[in-house]
């Protein structure tokens, strides 16, 4: 079994702790901001020896060095953005089968956000730790595209089990849903997602981790090759990378 524990940093952001229960192996999935990890570390009475990293993008990654004063770490990441990351000691690439305790991580393509940006997934028990390529109810914004290829890792996203526990990079669960449900506003699973999020917010909780299935159901960007989302943007008909790159726009600009 694997204990995940979720450290918010920053204003928006998510550190992961993964601890394997039967080897003792400890790893971080990004590292936002060092403080707030060592703090849980602390509190945790944890040892980790590996990050991973999603993407180059400054608030995954400046924890880093703070964090490698105080602990032994080797540090994964995205082979091709290895040119950004210059902590990187493990270059990893999409399909590469990563040991972790006495399971794996598999490292899945999901560019646009950034051009090289990976996601990682424990099959074992399975839980998908997006970054910034897929949020509750959105997406990374896509400063690198292409939106074909973005498009393409959302649906290699999509395409693990619906029972997959979903953790990202930044609680943006609520604005993102106020963008949805002008896209989708008759959708059910949606309306209930919202709702959900709203009384986790309320009471103090976040908004992760949620699950797979449910979001392939509410989240509009994982929908765009769905006709109603299509007809929507004036798009009825087209390729759903139209679509998604409608969509990717209109949520810019909302
Ligand atoms: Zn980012």
């Amino acid at each position: 079994m694997f204990k995940i524990h979720q450290i918010p940093a920053l204003e928006t952001n998510f550190a992961l702790i993964i601890e394997c229960d039967v080897t003792g192996e400890v790893a971080l999935i990004d590292a936002p901001d060092a403080q707030p990890i060592l703090d849980a570390f602390r509190d945790l009475d944890l040892t980790p020896t590996k990050i991973f990293v999603t993407h180059h993008h400054w608030d995954h990654v400046q924890g880093i060095d703070p964090l490698r004063e105080h602990f032994d770490l080797t540090v994964f990441g995205p082979k091709s953005e290895a040119k950004d990351i210059k902590q990187l000691d493990v270059e990893v690439e999409p399909g590469a089968m990563l040991k972790f305790g006495d399971g794996h991580l598999t490292v899945i393509s999901c560019p646009g956000h950034t051009y090289g940006h990976i996601a990682y997934f424990l099959p074992e028990q399975p839980t998908l730790f997006a970054g910034d390529a897929l949020f509750s109810l959105g997406c990374g914004r896509m400063f690198d595209g292409p939106p074909d290829q973005m498009w393409a890792g959302l649906k290699r996203l999509r395409d693990l089990p619906d029972a997959t526990q979903l953790y990202c990079g930044h609680e943006y669960t609520l604005s993102n849903g106020a963008f949805a449900s002008t896209i989708d506003p008759d959708n059910k699973a949606l309306e209930q997602r919202i709702k959900e999020a709203q009384s986790q917010i309320n009471s103090g909780q976040p908004t992760l981790p949620t699950n797979l299935g449910s979001e392939k159901l509410a989240n509009p960007f994982l929908r765009a090759d769905q006709p109603l989302i299509a007809e929507k943007l004036g798009l009825s008909g087209k390729d759903p990378v139209e679509t998604f790159a409608a969509l990717r726009k209109a949520k810019d600009q909302f």
